[in-house]
Formats: C-alpha cells, sequence, structure tokens
C-alpha cells in the first residue's frame, strides 16, 4: 500500500529529516506531541510492526534509540516514550510501519496515566497458556 510516507522517502514530499541511512528514515512528526517527535520509518514499505522483517524492525529499534538519546543530549527532555501502534484498532492512522520516538517530561500531561485496568484477573493463567501455545 502507498502511503502518504512513500512519498517522505521518495522526497516528493517534504518533511524534517533527523536521519537517513541506506534502510531507515527519522523525520519530525507534521503533529507533534511535543517538540522533536520523531518518526522512525524503514524505507521498505511495511504495513505495521506485525509485518515488518524483523531484521528490519531491530534496525528502526536500534536508530529509535539514537533519536531518543539525541533528544535527551539536545533538548533535555528526561524521558522518551516509544510508540508503534500496529493496526487501526491500535490507533494506527499510516498504514506504513513508524516508531513514534517522543521527548517527556515531568507533568506534561501527553498521556493520560488514567486507563482503565482489568479487575478481573481470574483467567491471567488461561490467557498466558494459551499466548505461550502459539509464540
Ligand atoms: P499513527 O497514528 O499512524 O501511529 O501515526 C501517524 C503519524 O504520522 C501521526 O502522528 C501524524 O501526525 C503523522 N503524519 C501524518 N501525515 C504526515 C505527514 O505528511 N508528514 C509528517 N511529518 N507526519 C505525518
Amino acid at each position: 500500500m502507498t502511503t502518504i510516507f512513500s512519498k517522505i522517502i521518495s522526497k516528493e514530499i517534504p518533511a524534517d529529516i533527523v536521519y537517513e541511512d541506506e534502510n531507515i528514515l527519522a523525520f519530525l512528526d507534521i503533529n507533534p506531541v511535543n517538540p522533536g517527535h520523531t518518526l522512525v520509518i524503514p524505507k521498505e514499505p511495511s504495513t505495521d510492526g506485525l509485518e515488518t522483517n524483523p531484521e528490519v524492525l531491530s534496525q528502526i529499534i536500534k536508530i529509535g534509540q539514537r533519536v531518543a538519546q539525541a533528544q535527551k543530549k539536545s533538548l533535555g527532555c528526561p524521558g522518551v516514550n516509544f510508540v508503534m501502534n500496529n493496526g487501526e484498532a491500535a490507533g494506527q492512522e499510516v498504514f506504513h510501519t513508524h516508531l513514534h520516538v517522543i521527548p517527556r517530561y515531568h507533568d506534561d500531561k501527553c498521556f493520560s496515566k488514567a486507563m482503565p485496568t482489568m479487575s478481573d484477573r481470574t483467567k491471567d493463567k488461561e490467557t498466558a497458556a494459551l499466548l505461550a501455545s502459539v509464540i
């Protein structure tokens, strides 16, 4: 599937690029959660992280780590989130694999901590066994 990110890779549309090599591109998100919010993407298109070649996925993470270290060093953020939305239900809007690398500050209130947690954990053993049986 062709997405807007293919056009960024081919330079048909502009982006604020922070890193580029043969396989990976990193550029600022057009709608940042905080200044410096960066997207790290593979040049070879894949829909999401579950479909990405594991070698390429590890390259994405490696560059994501370098971007995060650069954010701490240059922007002074004390924390960084790595976020990858895989699938529409998980909030993915652009269907070209991407890792969000988001600078974080104490009390910046970017993400709410008030997420619902499951109170019923009676099926945890069954669920773990189910997952373990297909990994
Ligand atoms: P998703 O919700 O799919 O995980 O995130 C997609 C991200 O891509 C969003 O944060 C959105 O702001 C960013 N984005 C969408 N279109 C463009 C674009 O044309 N340029 C840039 N730099 N970022 C984009």
